[in-house]
């Protein structure tokens, strides 16, 4: 696998897991600025597939990281855009499809 085929891969999988959350935290459900974060790290050995991968907002993310638990749920931010999926090219709207949406 080249170097740009890992990136691509991870960008992919990635924009697949915000799809997912419909781009809302998983953990509070803010729909702010998301990160996202490997539930197995890589240096465990965890990969970049969807099913390893979650949506975090940076506060859930920064919890995860060191390892306070789940933070306590807050105020949901402003609403996702609708129509998440309309917004997609056909290729990310098949990911979609694959991930059981
Ligand atoms: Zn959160």
């Amino acid at each position: 696998m080249s170097r740009h085929h890992a990136r691509w891969a991870w960008h992919r999988a990635s924009k697949a897991a915000k799809v997912r959350a419909e781009i809302r935290c998983e953990k509070c459900g803010w729909a702010g600025r998301l990160q996202t974060h490997h539930k197995r790290p890589k240096w465990k050995g965890g990969d970049d597939s969807p099913e390893n991968l979650i949506v975090l907002c940076g506060r859930c993310h920064l919890a995860a990281h060191r390892r306070l638990g789940a933070s306590r749920p807050r105020d949901p931010g402003p609403k996702p855009a609708s129509g998440v999926r309309r917004g997609l090219s056909p290729e990310w709207r098949d990911l979609v499809d694959e991930l059981g949406r």
